[in-house]
């Protein structure tokens, strides 16, 4: 389902230059199904990240599961008061997402929104076509599995999730996962706009 996206036509421009973004660990603290919009807490340095990097051309679309709904643990009105307070925080220091989509279902319900299916990039209208450099952000194995499906750029964050996420990455990949493992969202920024130095 869509929070929102930025006015008719808007989309990323040029077409390669996306960033999919998961939300919680990665842009803010993950609370663990964060139905109140007090406990929404921005990681430092994430919002002057977001905003170089849509200075530098990048369209920033968020990508977030969120089966709190599914479970019944918060409402949508919840979600929408979450997603207002994190979009005030980061507008206060300059940052905005173009859009932001999110799966409402709940684990078993069969769905194809949940990541790391690609429904919730269908539903953004990235699927087609989508260049391999882009890039998908985030503090989970599901996050980085959306990326590698789509054949773009995927980046692990220690943030959130991720230190527990490193440790079936060992697993499962040794010392060489097929993705970036990076502290934080900076960081991640920081790669891609010096991937596309380099790329230049
Ligand atoms: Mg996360
Ligand atoms: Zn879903």
């Amino acid at each position: 389902m869509t929070v929102w996206k930025r006015g008719p036509g808007t989309g990323p421009h040029p077409p390669w230059k996306v960033i999919l973004l998961d939300r919680d660990g990665v842009v803010i603290r993950d609370r663990g199904y964060l139905g109140d919009p007090g406990g929404v807490e921005l990681i430092p340095g994430a919002a002057a990240a977001l905003r170089r990097a849509h200075e530098a051309g990048w369209y920033l679309c968020g990508l977030s599961n969120q089966s709190g709904l599914g479970r019944g643990l918060f409402t949508l009105g919840d979600l929408a008061a979450v997603m207002q307070r994190m979009e005030d925080l980061l507008a206060a220091d300059g940052a905005v997402f173009d859009a932001f989509h999110y799966c409402p279902h709940a684990p078993g319900e069969g769905c194809e929104c949940r990541k790391p299916q690609p429904g919730l990039v269908r539903e953004a209208g990235l699927l087609e076509g989508l260049d391999h450099r882009s890039w998908m952000v985030g503090d989970k194995l599901s996050d980085v599995e959306t990326g590698l499906r789509l054949g773009i750029g995927a980046i692990l964050v220690r943030t959130g999730y991720g230190e527990t996420s490193l440790q079936a990455v060992r697993d499962r990949w040794s010392t060489n996962p097929p993705f970036a493992v990076v502290d934080d969202l900076p960081a991640a920024i920081g790669l891609i706009l010096g991937a596309g130095e380099t790329d230049a």
